[in-house]
């Protein structure tokens, strides 16, 4: 076992503890996704032998073959964190227990419809919080819309909201209209509490904002295998 994973783990963990604290919330209450993206399955199995339950994978290709290649390790949590394309809907469905990445209506369609037997997928509503549009994520002002479309199918349970902070602006500041999105899909799922936001620049200022779901990667990895 790889002691300078464990090590790294324990750091993000007390920091994310510190955090709480200070924002007067429970750390307990936090759910920390471990990104594994790019990373070997094996690195997986070594995050679960530490504790870790919640990963989460940015493409379709690689949690389907990391998620057959663990079939042994039932008790992980895998989070689809990516953008997702619309003909692979049957494929992160079947791979993936929660989707962060629903940023318009056609991927909720898509995901909708690639239901298998009466199982209820949780998913979340990406917002944009950059000026470009080209980003992932569907416009702030267009989260009611988008929420409204999602609590109507049936096999989707509307759980939140997600977003990644942008690079040119103070992450406090742009998790402020974060939070104010969360309050506009629970204006239309009462329940759908989920914030999911905060990796590893950025996870202390998430904490404090009101994110329940932290995305941390390489702060906890290591620095991220190139990809071919
Ligand atoms: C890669 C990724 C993360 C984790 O990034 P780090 O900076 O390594 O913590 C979080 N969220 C999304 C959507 C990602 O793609």
């Amino acid at each position: 076992m790889d002691t300078a994973l464990a090590d790294r783990l324990a750091a993000v963990d007390e920091r994310i503890r510190d955090a709480a604290r200070a924002a007067g919330r429970d750390a307990d209450a936090l759910t920390r996704i471990v990104v594994t993206k790019f990373h070997p399955a094996s690195l997986v199995a070594d995050l679960h032998a530490l504790g870790v339950r919640h990963v989460g994978e940015n493409r379709q290709q690689e949690l389907t073959a990391k998620r057959a290649q663990l079939t042994g390790i039932p008790d992980l949590t895998w989070h689809f964190i990516g953008q997702a394309q619309t003909n692979k809907a049957r494929a992160v469905r079947a791979g993936a227990d929660a989707v962060h990445s629903v940023d318009r209506a056609r991927i909720a369609d898509a995901l909708h419809h690639a239901a298998a037997g009466d199982d209820v997928l949780d998913v979340l509503v990406q917002v944009n919080l950059t000026d470009d549009p080209g980003r992932g994520g569907v416009a702030p002002d267009e989260v009611d819309e988008l929420a409204t479309h999602v609590a109507a199918l049936q096999s989707l349970r509307l759980r939140g909201v997600m977003a990644v902070a942008p690079l040119d602006e103070r992450p406090a500041r742009a998790f402020e209209r974060l939070r104010r999105c969360a309050d506009a899909v629970k204006a239309v799922v009462a329940d759908a509490d989920w914030i999911s936001a905060g990796m590893t620049g950025d996870f202390p200022e998430a904490i404090a904002m009101g994110a329940t779901h932290l995305r941390i990667g390489s702060a906890i990895t290591g620095p991220r295998p190139t990809r071919d």
